[in-house]
């Protein structure tokens, strides 16, 4: 889609650094990590959030949340645990209106979260 800086990443139009591609799914580290680990889990494609989901996306975020605990793992965080978040909307902390998840690991988690 026009003007989305995901969908430019996804696209190879902006730069990233990328930790696993398939043709579902693109994860990358985040910008601003806000802990050790900051991934974020890209569906290749376009819908705004959940808000967006038709019943052929429900596939789309069940593999993002698997490849999200495979990467997890795989990085030394199952004991430990980690968390996979996604925010809805601006009053949620969306900023970048691509559905996304953020895998965060390597550190203290607050619940509930602010
Ligand atoms: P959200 O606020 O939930 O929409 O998350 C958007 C995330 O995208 C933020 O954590 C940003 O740091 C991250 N972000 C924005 N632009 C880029 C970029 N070009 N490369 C990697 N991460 C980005």
């Amino acid at each position: 889609m026009d003007n989305c800086i995901f969908c430019k990443i996804i696209g190879g139009d902006i730069p990233a650094r990328k930790v696993f591609e398939d043709e579902k799914i693109l994860i990358i580290e985040d910008v601003s990590p806000q802990a050790p680990l900051h991934l974020l889990l890209l569906p290749k494609k376009h819908f705004a959030n959940c808000l967006d989901m038709t019943p052929f996306d429900d596939d789309v975020a069940g593999y993002a949340l698997r490849k999200g605990g495979e990467i997890a793992r795989s990085n030394g965080y199952a004991e430990s645990g980690f968390r996979i978040v996604q925010n809805n909307g601006a009053g949620a902390g969306q900023s970048v209106f691509h559905i996304h998840f953020h895998l965060l690991a390597g550190r203290e988690f607050a619940w509930p979260p602010g």
